[in-house]
């Protein structure tokens, strides 16, 4: 359930800031139940909250998903729901609405009983693919009442700057930790080059178009960043598109971690910094090529993770000042560990904090590291395909038990290495 919460951050918008397309013709007024989020505040009660949106605490339980009224914690985000009033049926709040009427930003929908996902893509003028897509839905019958939807704009093809044929980004909406896929289409040649929040990135493609991907940074706060896409002619013309892009919750879990006290010197600041550079000096550096292609494989023969991407972290019960920038299994010592896809070996060493340690270059900037290993396997500068053996599962530097941890890095920036399992990337 708290996954789907994920989705109504987003109240995604994807609009052209460069510029703005013209109001589409308005549709059938659209449908009912859309949502807002509120986050809960010190001394609410779930009646308290349901009084103020004037909604039913039973309407507030099924939005999401509770059973016990009495069970709610402060900084919780809580669904909304639209009070349905017999005399407005099926208006939605105002501030999203175009002047004629049409919906320029997404909204969220929460799944009714008896819902089909056929009756609400007809409902608000979509087709069946476009909320599947808007929502990563591979299955159209996996629908479940209180479920929430993003319900992208209808009828708004976005306009840009010649030579800005098409932009597309996905996912859309995007969540804190994921990795954001840009596609550009030129109607003549340019070069392209790009920005995120003042972060640049590059493309990769011909001078007809291109992809770029984007690590959204796990603690990156949720809001709406510019995206900036230029285009250079050889003319030196150069034209400019920006792209609003809204990053929601990942919705984090918070861990209390204790480290033994003969592992606590470990812990000193210097060590862990002079590392971290070590390792981050490999991952700055970007080569010229995608080697992988596809998803990304698991690389242990477990799906069982310990401990997600993105957890917030508090030692010894110490500020929670970090996040977890990887996935860990919980494998005993010794499983074999596979690469995920293909690359070539950067970094393959001891360290203190992260024990056995390989660093996979994937090209293009994407790298994905494999710590805390009994056995590394691999050398620098070997190429590895999907599938290869590339070393052995341990609890070498920080660790309080033998686990695989797993992390993917875009341009240096940690990203959720299960979405890459997901989805082919880009
Ligand atoms: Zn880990």
């Amino acid at each position: 359930m708290e996954k789907r919460l994920i989705i109504v951050l987003l109240v995604g918008l994807l609009a052209v800031t460069a510029a703005l397309a013209p109001a589409a013709p308005a549709a059938a007024a659209p449908p009912t139940q859309t949502a807002e989020v509120y986050v809960v505040q010190a001394g609410d009660t779930l009646s308290s909250i349901a009084w103020r949106f004037g909604v039913t605490v039973d309407d507030m339980l099924v939005a999401n998903g509770l059973t016990d009224a009495d069970l709610i914690l402060t900084g919780q985000q809580l669904v909304i729901p639209i009070a349905s009033s017999p005399d407005e049926p099926g208006i939605t709040p105002g501030e999203n609405e175009t002047a004629s009427g049409s919906q320029e930003f997404s909204q969220v929908y929460v799944v009714q009983p008896g819902d089909t996902l056929f009756a609400i893509a007809t409902q608000f003028g979509l087709t069946v693919s476009e909320v599947m897509l808007a929502n990563g839905i591979t299955d159209p019958h996996w629908l479940s009442v209180g479920q929430l939807l993003t319900i992208p704009p209808a009828g708004l093809p976005p306009s840009y700057p010649a030579p800005f044929a098409a932009v597309l980004l996905s996912p859309a909406p995007v969540v804190q930790g994921q990795t954001l896929v840009v596609r550009v289409d030129l109607d003549e040649p340019a070069a392209l080059s790009g920005e995120f929040d003042g972060r640049p990135f590059r493309f990769v493609g011909d001078r007809t178009g291109g992809w770029a991907l984007v690590g959204i940074h796990a603690l990156q706060p949720t809001g709406v960043y510019s995206l900036t896409l230029r285009a250079s002619r050889s003319d030196e013309t150069q034209a400019t598109a920006i792209v609003d892009v809204a990053v929601g919750s990942g919705l984090f879990d918070t861990e209390y971690i204790s480290v033994p006290p003969d592992q606590g010197d470990l812990l000193d600041p210097d060590l862990i910094r002079d590392e971290y550079a070590r390792v981050a000096d490999v991952w700055s550096q970007v080569s010229p090529r995608p080697l992988w292609e596809g998803p990304f494989a698991l690389p242990l023969a477990t799906d069982r993770i310990t401990s997600y991407f993105g957890t917030r972290r508090s030692y010894n019960e110490g500020p929670v000042s970090s996040f977890h920038a990887g996935v860990d299994f919980g494998e005993s010592e010794g499983s074999p560990i596979y690469a995920p896809a293909a690359g070539r070996v950067a970094f393959a060493e001891f360290l203190d904090v992260r024990g056995g340690s390989t660093l996979i270059d994937h090209g293009v900037g994407i790298y994905s590291g494999y710590w805390h290993q009994s056995q590394i396997l691999v050398q620098p500068e070997q190429t590895v395909e999907t599938g290869d053996l590339i070393g052995f599962v341990g609890g070498t530097g920080l660790s309080t038990a033998p686990h695989l941890h797993w992390e993917v890095r875009v341009a240096g920036i940690a990203v959720d290495p299960i979405q890459w399992t997901k989805m082919a990337i880009p």
